[in-house]
């Protein structure tokens, strides 16, 4: 029987509740598949923190290193909000992103027909939209050398951040792009500002040349201003979405609004060799603790875990199709109830349905 070893990372607040349900829908998926996941916990976050002084626990890299891929909750929350800037709780997520090489952001997008009046734009807008952004997560403008800010002795000031991109850093996020776009629908949208900066024309360069490896994928370049705009006024001409880290930033989050809540969002970070799966949203500090978390982005990266990292595309699928059906049926956490026709579910009972039907689907 093969055998997967899960390092589990539930943080603090709701992502202590929403991860449990992710694990709970995996072991359904074992049991059904015939595969077997070794679920192993460690802390991260304020949880870490607390417990060994430090936002990331020791040992918790190393078990990373040595797991088949890490199923992330969220960090963070007001209890931590006034401690030194090394030792913040998100420290604990962006230590691991620099250790592991995860330079690679995925944030599918999808807008579920029967959520569609969650979303704050029209229905003629969203309706249909499935993409999904790839974010270029450890270069550009955010890292960048030099940075900082010079004062002058006459009470002015100029801060400088720099925009650098090596060819080998856009020839990986670029790979990364035809890949799941080939898994896709095939189309891949290379977004850039190559009218006005060095970085993007050597970053359009770079992409036009990789895909000629994958004469199956159509490829178009879109400036970053057209693509913000394209966004919210025509969605659905998007599938697949390659940008570096700023852009990528501002459009990824831009797009989460087609979905209607936070709750819905998943996401996964690729590179070196083992990928980590998160919700997208964080905390949650005013729900925490009251089980009504909506753990569907939760679940919804697990399913992109079986996907990306161990490759059971099908039983990625039967959890996907899970989530769509507990949602037709009626069934809504309290954060998109106001498209449901039943009553409303909490964190653990949506769990339930969901794992009801993947049970059901072996
Ligand atoms: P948030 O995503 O935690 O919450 C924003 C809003 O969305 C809240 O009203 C919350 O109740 C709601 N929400 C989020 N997820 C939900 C879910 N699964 N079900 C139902 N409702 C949901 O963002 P925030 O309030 O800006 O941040 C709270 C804390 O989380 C902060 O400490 C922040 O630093 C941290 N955070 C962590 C991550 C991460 O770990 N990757 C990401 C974002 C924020």
């Amino acid at each position: 029987m093969a055998t997967y070893r899960i390092a589990v990372l539930p943080g603090d607040g709701i992502g202590q509740e929403v991860t449990r349900e992710a694990v709970r829908v995996l072991e359904a998926v074992a049991k059904g598949a015939g595969v077997a996941f070794e679920f192993e916990e460690a802390l991260v976050g304020g949880a870490a923190l607390d417990a060994t002084g430090r936002p990331l626990a020791p040992g918790a890299l190393e078990l990373c290193r040595q797991s088949h891929a890490i199923l992330f909750g969220a960090v963070g929350g007001p209890k931590w909000d006034d401690v030194a800037h090394e030792q913040r709780p998100e420290r604990g997520l962006l230590a691991l992103r620099k250790e592991l090489d995860l330079y690679a952001n995925l944030r599918p997008v999808t807008c579920f027909p029967m959520l569609v009046d969650a979303s704050p734009l029209k229905r003629s807008v969203v309706e249909g939209t499935d993409l999904m952004v790839i974010r270029e997560l450890t270069g550009g403008l955010y890292f960048g050398e030099p940075r900082g800010v010079e004062r002058f002795a006459d009470g002015g000031a100029r801060a400088i951040n720099t925009m650098v991109y090596t060819s080998r850093e856009i020839e990986r996020i670029a790979r990364t792009g035809f890949e799941v776009a080939r898994r896709r629908k095939k189309r891949l949208a290379s977004v850039d500002k190559a009218n006005v900066l060095a970085v993007s024309q050597l970053w359009r360069e770079v992409v036009t040349r990789v895909a000629k490896a994958y004469p199956d994928v159509a490829l178009e370049h879109v400036l970053v201003d057209n693509c913000a705009m394209a966004l919210v006024h025509r969605p659905t001409q998007f599938d697949t979405i390659v940008t570096e880290n700023t852009f990528g930033d501002i459009l990824s989050d831009e797009a989460a609004i087609l979905a209607g809540s936070m709750g819905m969002l998943p996401s996964a970070s690729l590179g070196g060799s083992v990928g980590l799966y998160e919700p997208v949203h964080g905390t949650a500090p005013d729900i925490a603790g009251k089980g009504i978390a909506n753990p569907i982005a939760a679940i919804l990266s697990a399913a992109m875990l079986l996907r990306y990292s161990l490759s059971l595309e099908k039983d990625a699928d039967r959890v996907e199709r899970a989530v769509l059906r507990v949602l037709e049926q009626g069934h809504r956490t309290a954060d998109i109830a106001s498209s449901g026709k039943g009553a409303t579910v909490g964190t653990r009972e949506m769990g339930d349905l969901i794992v009801r039907d993947v049970e059901a689907q072996y």
